[in-house]
């Protein structure tokens, strides 16, 4: 591990019952990347993604954030190193409104909790970082309907103002775009690539022109295990990668 790594997996498995969905899998990922992950359905990037940010502990191997081990740490304490997710089943509070999905993510991290919000000063401040964050991702004019009235696409949107109130220092994002129509996933790419340089981002995504338009580095994953990782070119260039991947997708479409 280099000192500009923030993420260094090291021999992380995962297994359901004897069946190995992660498989002794070695990955690291630098300070600032934007680094995706890619592979055949099954593959076990969500598994990944799960041992990455505690909402699954691994069988065996070690996770570790800026060099710190947490391969033993739950969720929150990891959110609080942060480790921030957006997941491919969305996990917002669909009754309350956007800004209350935003306001309880800036809530939790500040630690101001509700004794803080009596505040009136705390509370402006706080809705007004809410708000600053609705328009970063695109949602200035949904603040006060419920969550479940949104598209599925602004949906995603909220999902990602709810991360990056925890002021992530890594997002995972496992695919974002899934079931967007083609304008919301070029929406969503420019918001990912308008995203300050402090987060590093690592994505799982099935859209291969979101990805080789984002990302610096790319993995591939297939079977549980990783089988590389380089530059969108390196990757789209391996021959091991088109038959394993590129390939099977071709096959299925
Ligand atoms: P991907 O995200 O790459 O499509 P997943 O990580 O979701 O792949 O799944 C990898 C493999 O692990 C799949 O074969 C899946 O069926 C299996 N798997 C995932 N979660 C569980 C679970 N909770 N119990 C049993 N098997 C699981
Ligand atoms: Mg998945």
């Amino acid at each position: 591990m280099s000192e500009l790594d923030l993420l260094e997996l090291r021999q992380v498995s995962r297994q359901f019952g004897s069946f190995k969905a992660v498989d002794e899998v070695c990955l690291t990922v630098r300070a600032g990347a934007r680094h995706a992950i890619i592979g055949p359905n099954g593959a076990g990037k969500s598994t990944l993604f799960g041992l990455i940010s505690g909402t699954l502990p691994a069988t065996s191997g070690s996770v570790l954030v800026d060099g710190q081990d947490v391969t033993r740490l739950p969720v929150d304490r990891r959110v609080g190193l942060g480790v921030a997710a957006t997941f491919q089943h969305s996990s917002l509070f669909l009754r309350e409104t956007v800004l209350e999905n935003v306001l309880l993510a800036v809530l939790r991290r500040t630690g101001a909790g509700l004794g803080g919000w009596r505040k009136v000063s705390a509370r402006a401040a706080t809705v007004e970082q809410a708000r600053t964050l609705l328009e970063r991702v695109g949602l200035p004019a949904r603040h006060e309907v419920a969550a479940a009235e949104l598209s599925h696409g602004e949906r995603r949107q909220l999902e990602v103002a709810v991360a990056l109130a925890t002021e992530p220092r890594l997002l995972l994002m496992d695919e974002p775009a899934a079931g967007m129509s083609p304008a919301e996933t070029a929406r969503l790419t420019e918001l990912v690539a308008a995203l300050p340089g402090e987060v590093t981002v690592l994505l799982i995504e099935h859209d291969l022109d979101m990805v080789f338009e984002l990302a610096d580095t790319v993995t591939v994953m297939h079977l549980g295990r990783h089988l590389k990782t380089g530059s969108p070119d390196e990757v789209r260039a391996s021959a091991e990668v088109q038959s394993a991947y590129l390939g099977s997708v071709e096959a299925a479409s």
